[in-house]
């Protein structure tokens, strides 16, 4: 089966564009498609399909709806070797990693095909003798979900899935930089028989035209998105005028902890399981690393070693443990921000630069000890392989400075006490925290920030709640 496709899929129809462009492997930048690109217009269109569709969906019980949703399944899991390497070959990163977000990606269909059956309502004892009170949950409508290219997979499988177990339909943007994964998708979709309209995929080269569509237009009812807090604010400002429902899920500036009493192998681990995956480039990754100054040397000697046994190159390779990042903007960045912490009086201790050609979009595993506040590697989401290393005294001392943030994404850290495990994952002010743990993201669990890394609640028995309304019933004149 060819699971490479080049067209927008919108009411059930392969659909072409005006124009197209390219789509290119970040490692060698090669084209490895050129896909057609979709208008504001016909981003509309793709709206009103999945309005009409919605009146369809809606009225699915949850066993049918489930039955097609497993399918969709199952078909991923069947093909998730092609679909990896479509997602390596267009995103960079390593193969084991892209079928370890296949699979993960997946796992949310299968969860939320069993979530369609669970949509509870409650029957509340009435305020008055002759009231009774019953409430139902109903899905909110056509949703748009605009997703980002670090896991090009699985943040649209978050969204839909939950989605379309609830009884909407959506319309998702892909990003522009790797839409084939979002393409292949659904062709799977296609395949499973969902109804036309129930879902469409619009891709384009203009994201912010189709952006304003998918706020403006009263038909959408909900928006998630999956970004950067700057776009997040954009669209959060463009959604006032419907009211619309909307999700967010955007950036982060994760500390990771390690405390004195800490397994530091486990924890060094734990780090770069954090830090390193998706060479760096996801919103949970660790930013900032906080080490006690008790065991500081010794941990910094080990992760040094680790992060010196990571394989950077060609994500298609076996053995590599980091792939290019995406594109260019994203390598001048990160060079920018290690400028900046050297420039502050940082010390490099491995890496600092780019491998191979002057084009190379790969970027060596880099640490930098001695980071302090000032610097932009404290402040800003660094998005790559960097790891900046900040000493710290006291427990109140790294509590402040982790929480010294707009951000609230995750956080980790490494202990054994048990009430300071408790006094700081209470602390910490962010969505989710790690402790022992480098690796958190899973479907049975609630993901999702506070303060400016958004709102709303992905995967787990609450990540349905997003794409549902409760509606209350009152039952007067029981005598
Ligand atoms: P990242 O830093 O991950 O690239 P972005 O927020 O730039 O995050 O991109 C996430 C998604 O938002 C992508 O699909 C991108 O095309 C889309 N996007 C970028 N700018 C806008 C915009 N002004 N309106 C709507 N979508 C946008």
């Amino acid at each position: 089966m060819n699971l490479l496709k080049t067209k927008s899929y919108i009411n059930g129809q392969w659909v072409s564009g005006k124009s197209r462009f390219a789509v290119t492997n970040p490692y060698d930048h090669s084209l490895v498609a050129e896909v057609e690109d979709m208008s504001r217009e016909q981003c509309r269109t793709a709206i009103q399909a999945a309005h009409d569709a919605f009146k369809i969906w809606k009225k699915y019980s949850a066993a049918e709806k489930a039955t097609i949703l497993k399918k969709w399944y199952d078909l991923q899991m069947e093909h998730a070797e092609t679909l990896a390497q479509l997602l390596t070959l267009e995103q960079g990163k390593p193969l084991t990693e892209a079928l370890g977000e296949i699979k993960y990606g997946a796992s949310f269909v299968e969860w939320f095909a069993e979530e369609a059956r669970r949509v509870y309502g409650d029957t509340i004892p009435g305020h008055k003798r002759n009231i009774r009170i019953t409430t139902i949950k109903q899905p909110v409508g056509v949703v748009a979900a605009i997703t980002p290219w670090n896991f090009p997979s699985a943040m649209i499988t978050r969204k839909v899935a939950p989605a379309l177990a609830a009884g909407c339909t959506v319309v998702i943007k892909p990003p522009e930089l790797t839409p084939l994964s979002a393409l292949a998708l659904a062709e799977l979709a296609d395949q499973a028989g969902f109804p036309p309209g129930v879902i469409n995929i619009v891709v384009s080269s203009q994201a912010s035209e189709i952006g304003k569509e998918m706020c403006a237009n009263p038909l959408v009812r909900k928006l998630s998105f999956t970004g950067s807090t700057r776009v997040g604010k954009i669209l959060m400002k463009q959604s006032v005028d419907t009211v619309k429902k909307v999700s967010m899920e955007l950036g982060g500036n994760a500390p990771f902890i390690v405390f004195d009493d800490a397994d530091i192998d486990a924890a060094v681990q734990g780090a770069i399981a954090s830090k390193y995956r998706n060479a760096g480039q996801t919103c949970v990754c660790t930013n900032r690393l906080f080490v006690q100054a008790g065991i500081h040397d010794a941990f910094l000697a080990k992760y040094t070693q680790a992060v010196k046994d990571l394989a950077i190159g060609n994500g298609m390779e076996e053995g590599i443990n980091i792939g290019p990042m995406i594109e260019e903007k994203a390598v001048v960045s990160v060079e920018k921000v290690v400028k900046d912490a050297l420039d502050k009086g940082g010390k490099l201790v491995t890496g600092g630069q780019r491998v191979g050609e002057e084009d190379s979009l790969l970027f060596a595993p880099t640490i930098i000890a001695d980071a302090q506040r000032g610097m932009q590697v404290f402040s800003n989401e660094i998005f790559g392989p960097i790891t900046p290393i900040f000493k710290f005294k006291t427990e109140e001392e790294v509590i402040e400075l982790a929480n010294d943030t707009p951000y609230g994404l995750a956080a980790y850290f490494y202990g054994k006490d048990y009430a300071k495990i408790w006094r700081v994952a209470e602390a910490l002010e962010y969505g989710m925290v790690g402790i022992n743990t480098g690796m958190i993201s899973t479907t049975v669990a609630p993901f999702g920030g506070i303060k400016e890394s958004g709102f709303g609640r992905e995967g787990s028995k609450y990540g349905m709640d997003d794409y549902l309304e409760i509606k209350y019933m009152c039952w007067g004149g029981v005598e």
